[in-house]
């Protein structure tokens, strides 16, 4: 039997999986298996060059029980519904496991934002929040940066929310710039939280980050800057780095700030002096002691799971392991830090951000850094203890927490 690669049944089978584990029944599963709302709008727009296009995007809001639903919205050409919905569930769990009290949300427009002007991308934007602002809100639903989506964009759609509600409400997006109500440390979060559970997973497995080798796929935001933190902060060999052209390769290591001016340069890595050309298939098959995946979703599947060899799998992308390729690698001793754990770096500091923002206080990075290590390592240790105490995977271990929390507070608003 193929292996089944829809991001939204995938996540609710590992859903079913958690409340297996959880002992809830059909009712409960039910209750959590699909968004308590999902949006499809068209945005019909006039291009540079005079044309008209018609776009498509979407929002799915999927538990509002803990608080204000939070998640980014993604402009790409692959973008669809079915992985909006699963995006949304995984934020849920997100915000659940690393305890800050939101919910899950998260938005898609199927587009090719680097076939675009500047002047396409703020139109775009500014229609998109057009029509969700009914929806949305500081105490509704919080958008936020994701796969290519910047600072800029949310600063437009944060302007546009502004200028239909007619005042102040920087609290109704995240991963603004700094000077418009932004938070200290938030571009670089994501991957900030990341390493924190790394150095965590490095300590339960005996592993010195000093030399340790790496491999990341994916350059973009949260890939680029784990490789910048864990060479920079720990003296860790990264010995491979990807992005959506290719990938470079040296046994003895790459600069990953070079890496990442190459790429500022020329839009890839590919090509740094020094550096041999690798697949991003092989490169996911490197003998390395830390794999980052930092790009798409379902890149270690059953088809090449048996030739991972890494020692801990940081998944900074949402979603990239299938559930078939999860048993494997608990099989195989692979410590795996989960996609909802290990990025909740970046929705961790958006609430800092959110919190800041609604007491217009700010504070230093320093502040911003110590807070989120204390989230991030409470976050990994509670998901270690719950895999071994349900004698299961990282990822179930994640789970269980967070769907228990989630169903405690649908029970006490007497959802359930
Ligand atoms: N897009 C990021 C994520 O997948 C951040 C979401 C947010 O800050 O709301 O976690």
């Amino acid at each position: 039997m193929s292996e089944n690669l829809d991001p939204f049944k995938i996540s609710q089978e590992q859903l079913s999986d958690a409340c297996e584990i959880l002992g809830y029944g059909k009712e409960i599963y039910d209750a959590l298996s699909v968004p308590e709302r999902f949006i499809e709008v068209k945005i019909t727009m006039k291009m540079d060059d005079g044309s008209l296009k018609t776009f498509r995007g979407f929002r799915s809001q999927y538990n509002s029980a803990r608080g204000p639903m939070k998640g980014g919205i993604r402009w790409h050409p692959e973008e669809s519904a079915s992985l909006v919905k699963a995006l949304s569930a995984w934020m849920t769990w997100k915000t659940a496991v690393v305890d800050i009290p939101l919910g899950g949300a998260k938005g898609g427009i199927i587009c090719n934002p680097k076939g675009m002007s500047n002047r396409e991308l703020e139109t775009l934007a500014r229609a998109f929040i057009r029509k969700l602002a009914d929806f949305i809100g500081p105490n509704v639903d919080v958008p936020a940066p994701d796969v290519y989506t910047t600072p800029q964009i949310m600063a437009w759609m944060m302007d546009e929310y502004e200028t239909i509600v007619r005042k102040h409400a920087p609290s109704v997006i995240t991963g603004k710039p700094l000077p418009i109500g932004g938070s200290a440390g938030r571009s670089i979060s994501t991957a900030k939280g990341g390493v924190f559970t790394i150095r965590e997973a490095a300590k339960d497995i005996g592993l010195n980050l000093n030399g340790a080798t790496v491999a990341v796929q994916g350059y973009g935001n949260a890939g680029s800057w784990s490789a910048k933190l864990l060479q920079n902060d720990f003296n860790c060999k990264i010995i491979a780095v990807s992005d959506s052209k290719g990938g470079i390769f040296n046994k003895d290591g790459i600069n990953s700030f070079d890496a990442g001016q190459h790429k500022e340069k020329t839009r890839s890595v590919v090509g740094l002096e020094g550096t041999q050309p690798i697949t991003n298939e092989e490169l996911l098959e490197l003998d390395v002691d830390i794999l980052i995946p930092a790009a798409l979703e379902n890149v270690i599947t059953a088809k090449n799971v048996n030739n991972v060899k890494c020692k801990i799998l940081a998944e900074q992308a949402n979603g990239p392991t299938t559930p078939d390729a999860d048993k494997v690698l608990f099989d195989k001793g692979v410590l795996v830090i989960p996609d909802f754990l290990c990025n909740a770096g970046g929705v961790t500091v958006s609430y800092f951000e959110m919190v800041q923002g609604y007491y217009s206080y700010f504070w230093t990075e320093k502040e911003v850094f110590e807070a989120l290590d204390r989230v991030m390592t409470n976050a990994y240790r509670s998901t270690v203890d719950h895999a071994k105490r349900y004698n299961t995977y990282n990822r179930m271990g994640a789970y269980s927490i967070s769907v228990e929390r989630v169903v405690n507070a649908m029970k006490l608003r007497g959802w359930l």
